[in-house]
């Protein structure tokens, strides 16, 4: 009975606004996986205002071109607890798991 809601809504202007916000946080997801791949967010912004979806899937699928170097780090940046041995990160002032001073 309520069969013509859905013709009222996209007349009403709501369903353009949905569209809307939908593709402006499209493009926004796209801008931010190319921003951390380091490529062009707003080319990629542009790109996925125009493609949509693919965009976002497309930037996902091309490889970074940041070299991952912090993979190295990672370890150095963990310090275990003396006392309960949990690991923290390496700028955690104090311990996690029982509150304990770095070191
Ligand atoms: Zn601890």
């Amino acid at each position: 009975m309520n069969s013509f809601d859905f013709f009222q809504i996209i007349s009403s202007g709501y369903f353009v606004t949905f569209i809307v916000i939908y593709i402006v946080l499209t493009a926004g997801l796209g801008a931010w996986v190319a921003d951390k791949k380091g490529y062009s967010p707003v080319l990629w912004f542009l790109m996925c205002l125009l493609t949509g979806i693919a965009g976002v899937i497309a930037i996902s699928g091309v490889p970074s071109q940041i070299k991952e170097t912090d993979s190295n780090d990672t370890s150095s940046e963990f310090w275990t607890c003396k006392k309960c041995q949990t690991e923290n990160l390496g700028n955690t002032p104090a311990c996690r798991g029982c509150g304990s001073a770095c070191e």
